[in-house]
């Protein structure tokens, strides 16, 4: 059976990253002899263009009926006014619903000679090669009750975690620690909170289904330290919903670009999975974009949709190959000479044979 991957261009450089990620994509799985059946369907802005809503209802069927999902970006401020769940960014919400997905994985890694792009000291950032993963479905941002009562003055929410949403995504981080270095640090404030103390416990339990990978447990405070001051001891991160929506942003520093960090959202069926970045109107159009982003989210759907852990490995060490060469997108170019999206994504295809 050929694999089915749905791609969602979307707005903005959407389309030119996502046409960067596909020649990739295509090549790698020549090579391999892989069979993959590939379905563009329109979302966001796009949709919207199309007389469509921002999440056609054929645009969701086609993804949940697919082994993967990789999608560009959505967001168009030609659509800025409108309420926000006609907006293009409110297709990309209904679209994780319909998926139902229920982790978040950020790897964030600094890739060769790019040490000096971010602001972490080069010797700081060196050897860092993490992995976030974040509960995305439960939390302080799901739980009832929640609500604001304005005669009183006074707001609340509710953090609320059960057993079974702790180990599934306890799972996600054990298995995937096996196949990276097998160090899990499992970041909590369970020295307040008793949804992190029945956090520690359930992990904790798990971890001896796992006696290959390594346990550690971290405040995350102080995790919020060590992630800019020795972001190389980490491998895999493993959090709830509220923690990991601000650890993964403050881990994305370390690679040096936005447009360098990949993400996967998983749930039980079809994955979803897309560069960290937006839609970037302000160089739209203009072959400009840094494509690795949506590269190497095109390598975690083959591994994690494909189980081809052998061809996202190629692509991996493609990316390595062209940014040690010393080809640069304008964003890590500091000014200096550089190559398109288009030639960049020429470059990790060839250096894919
Ligand atoms: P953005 O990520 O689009 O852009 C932020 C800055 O980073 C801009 O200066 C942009 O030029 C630069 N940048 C982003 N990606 C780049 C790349 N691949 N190569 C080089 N430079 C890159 O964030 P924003 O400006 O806050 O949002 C723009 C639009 O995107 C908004 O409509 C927003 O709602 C939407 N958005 C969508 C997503 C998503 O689709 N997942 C995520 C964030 C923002």
């Amino acid at each position: 059976m050929p694999h089915s991957i749905v791609l969602l261009p979307g707005d903005g450089i959407g389309p030119e990253v996502i046409a960067a990620a596909r020649l990739v994509l295509d090549t790698v799985a020549r090579r391999a002899g892989r069979e993959i059946v590939i379905e563009s369907c329109p979302i966001g802005g796009a949709a919207l263009r199309q007389g469509l809503p921002p999440l056609p209802p054929a645009t969701l069927a086609a993804c949940q009926r697919a082994d993967g999902v990789l999608l560009g970006a959505v967001g168009d401020p030609a659509f800025d006014h409108l309420p926000s769940s006609e907006r293009p960014e409110g297709g990309l919400l209904g679209l994780r619903k319909g998926l139902g997905l229920y982790a978040n994985l950020r790897p964030a890694r600094i890739w060769p000679g790019c040490e000096g792009a971010g602001p972490l000291k080069p010797e700081v950032a060196r050897g860092s090669d993490l992995l976030i993963v974040r509960e995305l479905t439960g939390g302080l941002y799901f739980s009832e009750p929640r609500g604001i009562d304005r005669d009183r003055g006074v707001a609340f929410n509710t953090m609320r975690y059960s057993v079974g949403e702790i180990e599934r995504i306890a799972r996600v981080a054990f298995d995937a620690a096996r196949r990276r270095r097998r160090l899990v640090t499992s970041v909590d404030k369970a020295n307040v909170l008793e949804t992190s103390q029945l956090w520690r416990a359930v992990v904790t339990r798990l971890a001896s289904d796992y006696p290959e990978v390594t346990l550690q447990h971290m405040y995350v405070d102080a995790c919020a330290m060590a992630l800019v001051t020795s972001p190389s001891r980490f491998d895999v991160v493993l959090t709830e919903n509220l923690f990991g929506d601000i650890l993964s942003d403050e881990a994305a520093v370390i690679a040096g670009s936005i447009g360098l960090l990949p993400s996967a959202s998983i749930g039980d069926g079809p994955g979803l999975f897309e560069p960290v970045h937006g839609s970037a109107p302000d160089i739209a159009g203009r072959d400009i974009a840094n494509p690795i982003g949506a590269i190497a989210s095109a390598a975690m759907l083959l591994e994690h949709s494909l189980g081809a852990v052998e061809e996202a490995r190629a692509i991996d060490a493609a990316i390595n190959r062209v940014l040690t060469e010393g080809h640069r997108t304008a964003d890590l170019a500091g000014g200096g000479p550089h190559v398109s999206c288009s030639r960049m994504a020429e470059l990790v295809a060839a250096a894919l044979a």
